[in-house]
């Protein structure tokens, strides 16, 4: 009995010599890391106002990235910036070893949106500015950045091992910041990714995305005068023409879930000139990259063949290339069990009014203000619609979970008015901080939880496929930095 003990006694310090190296079990207070994160409110809110009212648009985001940069450094963040040759992209640090637990952080906003922070129409279209925040992301960066930070103070704390990153990704809308980023191997050594983007509602998001590529081909002719002598000519235009006529028909013999859209940027410039040069863009999409890849090959053939038959030259550049969004099953179970224990958006009676009124301004479908409170049911949708995201390209190659919260009154849909004017308020940066909770939350359980990320990495390998080497949809083409110029 007395030998029986002591083993006990010996077994129990054992264990507890283990637990101090981190390796698991330190108790995790939700609670109180949930009330400390309340008291930041107003402080992350004037850091994302303050990058709302910057409003910087795709790669141009010097000081947005500036600020979140200071704060993080601040923080006592080790950051490498300029990283993957895009000067407002970085990589902010902290902690040591294994697990690498990586947060995306964005902060570019839209060209030519309203920029205030009123519930009414009018008043937005009196604020027509150059851009504005209207997907949110001033409050996807700075949310991100304060998940960041109160993992640290956790990890110091607590003296667990671990290291958490925040992925500073410009250029979101258009630019595929991201992808420039898993190309050069930055998220090569993350044992999970976790992100989130603005919402109307509250869900831990297992869902896909569509394989996007967008390519533009520029056709070169003959200039000649139209009536004068068109014997001498060949029109780039007619080059456009046959190739969007034979797009047009591949339309038939395509999977029904593919997508193609095209806009001609430049035609010609009058009808006497026989026009020597011509552009079209196109958008190619499928919920599975492979797919999406096989067809943009068709569409060359059809560009090649439009050129050989009017004796014009073609050629083309991939402008951005999206891998489709592979769902985390494991990794989103453990951020929906955080959500639901952070909850929604619980609005003041002015942010209630501020929603009521807005609420007028479009089709609510049966949501309220109190939709805000809720968390949705988890939900995994393996087959990606609707949109396509950078998000997409990191998931195929480390374990990649989001969600979403109620940065926006409810029915708000992205790329809106509506979404930059809540944006600006205080429904958003709560919205910011349901985000900012998850994130610090399921960070912590899954440092404490390794097997969770053993789960997690054999369910992307299961997802993925054998036998797969990442390959950017793009190619080896350098950011467009100057995509956004002159636009600001
Ligand atoms: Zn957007
Ligand atoms: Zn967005």
């Amino acid at each position: 009995m007395y030998v029986k003990t002591i083993i006990s006694i010996l077994a129990i310090f054992l264990l507890l010599g283990f637990n101090q190296k981190g390796m698991t079990q330190t108790t995790i207070d939700k609670q109180q890391i949930i009330q400390e994160m309340d008291k930041e409110l107003k402080n992350y809110g004037k850091i994302a106002h303050e990058i709302w009212g910057l409003a910087e648009l795709g790669f141009l985001e010097d000081k947005s990235t500036q600020i979140l940069q200071d704060h993080l450094k601040k923080e006592g963040f080790t950051i490498k910036t300029g990283v993957a040759g895009m000067p407002t992209a970085f990589v902010a640090e902290y902690g040591n070893g294994k697990p690498i637990i990586g947060l995306l952080a964005e902060y570019d906003a839209l060209p030519d949106m309203s920029q205030a922070a009123n519930p009414t129409k009018g008043a937005n279209e009196a604020q027509k500015a150059a851009a504005g925040h209207a997907c949110g992301h001033h409050l996807f960066g700075t949310g991100s950045m304060a998940a960041a930070i109160h993992v640290k103070n956790w990890l110091k704390k607590t003296g667990t091992a671990g290291t958490i990153r925040l992925y500073g990704t410009p250029a979101e809308e258009g630019g595929g910041g991201k992808v420039y980023m898993v190309r050069a191997g930055l998220f090569d050594d993350a044992d999970a990714v976790l992100s989130w983007h603005p919402g109307d509602e509250n869900n831990a998001d297992a869902g896909s995305s569509l394989a996007a590529i967008s390519i533009r081909f520029r056709f070169k002719g003959i200039a000649a005068h139209a009536a004068g002598a068109p014997w001498r000519g060949r029109s780039a235009l007619d080059g456009v023409e046959a190739m969007n006529y034979m797009v047009n028909m591949m339309r038939e013999h395509i999977t029904p879930d593919s997508r193609i859209h095209y806009a001609i940027l430049n035609g010609a410039k009058a009808p006497n000139i026989v026009p020597a040069f011509a552009e079209v863009a196109y958008i190619i999409r499928h919920p599975d990259m492979r797919e999406c890849k096989a067809m943009i090959d068709r569409v060359i053939l059809a560009a090649n063949a439009a050129a050989m038959g009017t004796e014009t030259e073609v050629s083309h550049e991939v402008i951005t290339g999206y891998f489709n969004k592979l769902p985390n099953k494991t990794l989103a179970e453990v951020m929906h069990a955080n959500l639901e224990i952070v909850g929604g958006v619980n609005y003041t009676e002015t942010e209630r009014q501020f929603a009521t009124e807005i609420m007028t301004s479009y089709e609510t479908k049966g949501k309220t203000p109190e939709t805000a409170k809720k968390v949705k049911p988890l939900e995994v949708i393996t087959k990606g619609m609707g949109g396509s995201t950078d998000v997409g390209d990191i998931s195929w190659v480390r374990p990649t979970t989001g969600m979403r919260a109620a940065t926006w009154v409810p029915g708000t849909v992205a790329h809106s008015w509506q979404a930059v004017a809540a944006g600006g308020t205080t429904i958003g940066h709560k919205g910011m901080m349901v985000a900012a909770k998850t994130l610090t939350l399921t960070a912590l359980d899954l440092y404490q939880q390794p097997d969770k990320l053993i789960k997690a990495e054999a369910e992307l390998l299961e997802r993925r496929g054998g036998d797969f080497k990442y390959e950017a949809l793009l190619g080896d083409r350098k950011p467009p930095l100057e995509y956004r110029k002159g636009a600001e």
